[in-house]
């Protein structure tokens, strides 16, 4: 039977306690199920000291041993999916199959940033006999990196992934509501043999521990995943000590639907993917923008695969959608659904929360919105649908790029002059015709405009962990 782990801080290759905690609630029945550890600046100053001494190793193995490290990790991962998936269920409140596929997914981060660390080539730049122009590229040093609740596997990972990858050494704060999947990557690298001190992992109270650290000599990146308001932040702290940030931040993720695709079975798969994490993942489809010729046809499937979506807890087998991940989650759908519906929104499907105990809202779907209604500007970040009809692809286009956001995107057409037109069209870091799916590990992922700078994953993903060196070698 799995258990939900002993929560501790890992610094310098050892397990640690805290003087101090806060409790882990379950959010299907708001019970305790751990205290997560809060670190103290003596722990903070542990894991800088532990991770400037673990960047002098790494960055001088190999990158096919470190290669080897990280794969090794990524198995032992695979073998424990059962027991990572049931603590991230029971923490993040997610269906039990949806948290096996994220461990998968972490794991294809993983492997993937493991073989890209063997590819970081440098270049040979032609000169005039006697001297050599040769481009390095270098791990930046030490990391310090955020992660947030709504993926506490795969978020983590992707961090974790570029960091080592690169030769870098890390300290990650995980998120304090969902720590167990930190937790459990933290364990399959050390027992993987990866040297102490290159991967250190705390929580704590997280803007407490970003401005001990940023400032700190040996931090030479700051990478953060979560809200636009905090990315800033970071941001501008990173910037008044001239150090460089790989943000992910939010977004709000428009689908644009044409005239000439099956109204019914593109609604449906919105649908089924708007459930997926209850609607709280940064690409998740939000602002539905239809041809009217297909409007009421596209809505109406929409309203009832969403009545069919089954709300439950996540270790139920039969649960395709599982509370929200805290409670703040559901106040903030409150809140967008009254604005929403005091504004002249139709409210189609859900709209309230379900019962009181556990932080349960169905799958919400809400038509005619004026642009006015905070939904339409605020990410939601759970699991509301707006629906809007409009009567053209320009129109469409307009309206996708209103927004200070610029993250994922969808379209559906069958029409390669709609495709190229939405593509070059639409502001995103991420388009994606007839498909729901944003990125895979293979594939660049990141925002533009508020949506963040940088890129995770595919060939791009190590070059915000590098820096580029160059070496002018005169032969004597
Ligand atoms: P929040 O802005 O308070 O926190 C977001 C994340 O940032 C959390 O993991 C938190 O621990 C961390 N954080 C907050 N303040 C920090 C600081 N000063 N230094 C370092 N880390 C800090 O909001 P929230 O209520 O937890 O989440 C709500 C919003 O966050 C959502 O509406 C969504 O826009 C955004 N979010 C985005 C992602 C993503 O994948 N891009 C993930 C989670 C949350």
């Amino acid at each position: 039977m799995a258990q939900y782990p002993d929560l501790q801080l890992y610094i310098g290759g050892t397990w640690r306690r805290a003087t101090s905690g806060q409790p882990v609630l379950n959010p299907a029945d708001e019970s305790e199920i751990g205290t997560v550890p809060i670190a103290s600046r003596s722990d903070l100053d542990a894991a800088l000291a532990a991770a400037a001494d673990g960047f002098k190793v790494w960055s001088r193995t190999a990158p096919a041993k470190r290669g080897d490290i990280m794969r090794k990790a990524a198995t032992l991962m695979r073998e424990r999916v059962e027991e990572i998936a049931f603590a991230i269920t029971l923490e993040h409140g997610k269906p039990i199959e949806q948290a096996r596929l994220e461990v998968v997914r972490g794991c294809e981060f993983l492997e993937w940033d493991a073989g890209e660390g063997q590819r970081t080539y440098g270049r040979v730049i032609p000169s005039e006999p006697g001297i050599k122009y040769i481009v390095l590229q270098r791990p930046i040093g030490v990391v310090a990196a955020f992660s947030p609740w709504n993926f506490p596997m795969s978020q983590p990972a992707r961090k974790i992934g570029g960091a080592l990858a690169a030769g870098c050494s890390i300290i990650i704060k995980a998120a304090e509501e969902t720590p167990a999947g930190a937790l459990h990557i933290a364990g399959a690298f050390h027992d993987a043999g990866l040297p102490p001190g290159v991967l250190n992992l705390v929580f704590g109270v997280p803007s407490e521990i970003s401005e001990y650290l940023i400032p700190q000599n040996p931090i030479r990146l700051v990478a953060f995943t979560g809200s636009t308001a905090v990315g800033k932040r970071l941001t501008e702290m990173a910037g008044r000590h001239a150090k460089p940030v790989l943000m992910e931040l939010g977004g709000h993720a428009p689908v644009i639907v044409c005239d000439d695709v099956d109204p019914v079975a593109t609604a449906t798969m919105s649908a089924v993917r708007k459930a997926r994490n209850a609607g709280q993942v940064c690409t998740s489809p939000t602002r539905f923008f239809v041809q009217e010729p297909l409007y009421e046809a596209f809505t109406k499937a929409f309203v009832e695969k969403a009545r069919t979506v089954t709300v439950g807890n996540g270790l139920d087998p039969a649960t395709q959608m599982g509370p929200l991940a805290n409670r703040r989650r559901v106040e903030a759908m409150e809140t967008l659904v009254a604005d929403a519906r005091a504004k002249g929104a139709r409210v189609l499907a859900g709209g309230e929360r379900l019962g009181n105990r556990g932080y349960f809202f169905p799958l919400t779907v809400l038509a005619d919105l004026p642009d006015g209604a905070r939904a339409m500007r605020e990410e939601p970040f759970g699991p509301l649908a707006l629906i809007n009809p409009v009567s053209s692809l320009d129109e469409a286009i307009e309206k996708a790029n209103a927004l200070p956001f610029g993250l994922a995107a969808y379209g559906f057409t069958h029409s390669a002059s709609n495709a190229d037109r939405l593509a070059e069209g639409i502001e995103a870091g991420n388009f994606s015709i007839n498909t729901l799916e944003a990125s895979v590990a293979e594939t660049p992922f990141g925002g533009v405009k508020e949506s963040g700078f940088g890129r995770e994953g595919g060939a791009e993903g190590l070059s915000h962990y590098t820096i580029v060196k160059n070496i002018s070698h005169r032969l004597m």
